[in-house]
């Protein structure tokens, strides 16, 4: 049987290079090593969020050509335009995380019962004051709502507690990693007093919901991994799940790129008239994957990987 991963961009912005080096590691493994892909658009933080992002999203997907196993991009843009596939397509994917309240409020309710959530009353600037650590350190919530125990109606924030302990897991790239989530950011926050969904709450519930095993993405999340098991062992998770954390892409003189970076935007790189094979090459060479920048398609993907990475074990 077919593993499963995910491609799962935010629509905050225009893809740029950095989504299309995730979007060839994710399909490049899956079609090196026998998974699938499920296309999943995490637009929970419905602030940033917008509906023409996704729909630049999707068409950029088309055009460098990567086809999700599971969630079509027409299947997105019909739930959108509320067509006669609208309720079909809701009831077989529920892809995006904006449809899926319910989903979410059930995943709350059940962590609630056992007494591993609670209220949370505190502003933005408490918590940056409550939790300031050194420079370049993760904040770390200290717990304060905990010992309160404030009435549900006081805020619709709801914290998960986060025990002592070290998560341990091996990444296909970094190797074995230990991670103690109590220390590196205490008690999650799973809803915020907007009543909108967290990103790690969101994603290890439909990383669950959606059987997902292997989770590929940039070495920016590595360190949200632990946290992310943490949750979902208490959820009850028993499906295991593998990890990868490819590189980030770096300008050739070792410079982050960032999306503010207008050079890095997929639209107006199409605009200018260049190919796909052409990003796709330079994402590879940027991203290590090529030892120098050349056009590169989808049908090479599968021989590029096996090439360049050994299957972890289990797919
Ligand atoms: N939505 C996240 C992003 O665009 C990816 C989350 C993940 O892969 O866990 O960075």
């Amino acid at each position: 049987m077919a593993w499963r991963t995910r491609f799962a961009p935010a629509p905050t912005g225009y893809l740029h290079l950095g989504h299309v080096v995730n979007a060839i590691h994710v399909w490049g493994m899956a079609s090196a090593f026998g998974g699938e892909v499920l296309l999943r658009i995490e637009d929970h933080d419905r602030t940033r969020c917008r509906a023409d992002f996704e729909a630049a999203l999707l068409d950029d997907l088309d055009w460098l050509g990567f086809v999700p196993d599971i969630g079509s991009t027409d299947s997105f843009r019909a739930t959108r335009e509320g067509t006669v596939q609208e309720t079909r397509n809701r009831a077989r994917h529920q892809q995006r995380q904006s449809d899926n309240d319910a989903r979410y409020t059930a995943a709350l309710a059940m962590l609630t019962e056992r007494n591993f959530t609670y209220v949370c009353t505190c502003t933005r600037s408490d918590i940056a004051r409550l939790a300031r650590r050194a420079t370049g350190e993760e904040p770390r919530y200290p717990g304060t709502c905990f010992e309160a125990r404030h009435a549900d109606s006081k805020s619709l924030a709801r914290r998960v507690r986060m025990a002592e302990g070290v998560e341990t897991f091996d990444d296909g790239r970094h190797g074995h990693m230990q991670q103690s989530p109590a220390e590196q950011c205490g008690d999650m926050l799973v809803r915020d007093r907007h009543g909108q969904w967290t990103y790690q709450f969101a994603v290890v519930v439909d990383d669950m919901a959606q059987d997902i095993d292997v989770v590929i993405r940039g070495e920016d999340l590595l360190e949200s991994t632990g946290r992310q098991l943490r949750l979902a062992a208490l959820f009850g998770r028993e499906r295991p799940m593998a990890w990868w954390h490819h590189r980030l892409l770096v300008h050739p003189d070792g410079s982050k790129l960032s999306k503010a970076n207008r050079d890095t935007s997929i639209r107006e790189r199409r605009a200018s008239g260049v190919h796909a094979a052409t990003l796709l090459g330079e994402a590879a060479f940027l991203s290590g994957l090529l030892p120098a920048a050349r056009d590169l398609t989808i049908d090479e993907l599968p021989t590029l990987f096996q090439a360049h990475v050994s299957p972890i074990s289990g797919w």
